[in-house]
């Protein structure tokens, strides 16, 4: 039956369906999900063209597959029974459910070829991993097989991920000339398993390594700009240009040329030769690994450029759908990286974009064109609203300042806390406090002097009665008095400060001021039943704190010291 006829559909449907029953019973155990290996090629490879040896004989299975499309992936009505399993899920995302299997990727699942391998050893291990941001140590398997279609990392492509039998391999790297597959179970030695490949993270490899070729070319032929290295990344790869700078014009126009190439649709070769001394002079190449022996492998982008690489890649330019040059940044030793998106990527982006402008236009009440302006408008709102907010705390400050000093008799110390204060607020409070400390006492500078100068004549003490005189009448009062005064009516220490600002529950800043015997005692306590950081000095002791909720804890620990110091 021809597909394209209505009853070639249905019977395609129909095959569709079964293979997802067939899937659906196969999976009764979760697919898992693989944890994101640490990414052992974080530095940039020093050869990131280089072939490595390890990777022909592998390679020739590779190509068969790097087609552009799946592995052996027919359309046609395969049955069930011919069924090579789903690709594993991609790292970022989790589990692959059967029930949300499309048919285009069904599609994929069809595969006629079924790739097997004999396993040859299978050692205990453990893998460096970085799970949600965390380090880890995976104990697991080490796996070699007789042969794989599971890409090892190198020349700058981080490796293949996919299922060897029902065990999923988290990662592929080389040892030597071996391929080394990390299971988290054992495998049986010498028994014949079937591979599966994550084809989502293949298919996208593939893209964003034959997209840097293209890249690559491009900027060297077009503006002379040499790629130095490369990086292929979870979210955005780039190349490292040999160019202090690059100008967007030229950007621009690196853009514009690889597309017309991807629109062309240029054939892309693999060919193996022999030995290094049979590649005609013509390939790229920036050298081989040290030690290389036997054949080479060259890419070649059919009208474009050669090129000596082991990586995946499509095996036309179309493939590649669209590349996108997202911008340029300083690099390392006067180089420039030009990050770039290939194929999926692309869109991917584009719908991350698309969602990002929908909640703007939402949020802004007013369509993307407006964004820039509606933005601008609201951060000159928002500046004017914030110097308004900062003149009415101060206001405030004064005014919680006046509410203290008409108190009679001043309390040994005070507590303050308001939700919306900031630094400034409690610098003005205390400043309000302090500067005009003689009028709380509500002396007369009669009263005072006559206090002085009938204290000076009791004790005849000549001393203070000189620094009395070279301060003035003012400065003496606001100083800190030491001794014995049994006056109490007379009494200068200073009103404890506790002036707490920030969420009534939750983080926020302290500062505890007053003399500061009893600062350096209770700072430090309440700075720790506040959970906060900070320090003291003097009359100062000021901290960032993280729990509020604990202030009437902190007020009693202020309140049982001056009980206690009575
Ligand atoms: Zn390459």
């Amino acid at each position: 039956m021809q597909p394209g006829t209505r009853k070639g559909r249905t019977s395609r449907h129909l095959d569709l369906l079964l293979a997802l029953r067939w899937i659906q019973s196969r999976c009764t155990q979760p697919l898992g999900t693989l944890p994101q290996t640490k990414t052992r090629y974080k530095a940039l490879p020093k050869f990131p063209e280089a072939v490595l040896p390890v990777t022909i004989g592998l390679m020739n299975r590779i190509v068969v597959s790097a087609s552009g499309e799946a592995p052996g992936c027919v359309s046609s009505s395969s049955p069930p029974s011919s069924v090579t399993e789903v690709s594993s899920p991609s790292p970022s995302t989790s589990t692959i459910s059967s029930s949300s299997t499309s048919s285009s990727a069904l599609a994929k699942i069809l595969c006629p070829e079924i790739f097997t391998a004999k396993v040859l050893s299978c050692k205990e291990a453990s893998l460096k991993t970085v799970v949600n941001g965390k380090k880890e140590l995976l104990n697991g398997f080490e796996v070699i097989l007789d042969d794989t279609i599971l890409f090892p990392e190198g020349g700058g492509q981080p490796c293949d991920r996919g299922f060897l039998g029902s065990v999923p391999v988290v990662q592929v790297s080389r040892h030597g000339t071996d391929a080394v597959h990390f299971v988290t179970e054992p495998l049986v030695e010498g028994e014949t398993l079937r591979q599966m490949l994550d084809w989502d993270r293949r298919l996208d490899h593939m893209q964003q390594h034959s997209g840097q070729h293209l890249v690559t070319a491009i900027a060297d032929l077009e503006f002379g700009y040499p790629t130095t290295s490369w990086w292929l990344g979870e979210e955005v790869s780039y190349i490292e240009l040999d160019t202090p700078t690059i100008k967007q014009e030229e950007i621009t126009n690196i853009e514009r040329i690889v597309n017309d190439k991807i629109r062309a649709s240029s054939p892309v070769d693999v060919q193996v030769f022999g030995e290094v001394g049979l590649i005609p002079e013509t390939v790229r190449t920036r050298g081989l690994p040290d030690g290389h022996k036997g054949p080479v492998r060259v890419v070649t982008i059919q009208g474009v450029e050669s090129n000596m690489c082991c990586g995946t890649h499509v095996s036309n330019l179309c493939q590649l759908q669209v590349i996108k040059l997202l911008h340029a940044e300083k690099g390392k030793k006067n180089k420039t990286n030009l990050h770039f998106l290939v194929g999926g990527r692309v869109l991917k982006h584009l719908a991350g974009c698309l969602e990002r402008e929908q909640k703007f236009t939402a949020l802004l009440k007013g369509g993307p064109t407006d964004h820039v302006n509606l933005v601008d408008k609201l951060q000159k709102s928002l500046k004017l609203t914030n110097k308004n907010v900062q003149t009415v705390l101060k206001d405030l400050a004064v005014l919680e300042a006046e509410k203290l000093k008409r108190r009679d008799p001043l309390p040994k110390y005070y507590c303050l806390h308001r939700k919306e204060g900031d630094t400034d607020f409690m610098n003005v409070f205390i400043n309000e406090v302090s500067n005009q400390r003689p009028a709380m006492e509500k002396r007369s500078v009669l009263e005072m002097l006559f206090r002085v100068y009938a204290a000076e004549i009791w004790t005849l003490n000549v001393r203070e009665a000189k620094k009395v005189e070279a301060m003035g009448i003012n400065g003496y009062m606001t100083q800190p008095q030491t001794g014995n005064d049994d006056d109490d009516d007379y009494e200068l220490d200073p009103v404890l400060l506790f002036l707490t600002v920030g969420e009534d529950k939750g983080a926020g800043q302290m500062v505890l001021y007053g003399d500061s015997q009893p600062v350096s005692q209770l700072g430090p306590k309440v700075c720790e039943m506040l959970k906060g950081k900070g320090a003291g000095k003097g009359p100062k002791f000021q901290a960032k704190v993280s729990n509020l909720e604990n202030r009437a804890q902190a007020e009693h620990t202020i309140e049982q010291y001056f009980n206690s110091s009575n």
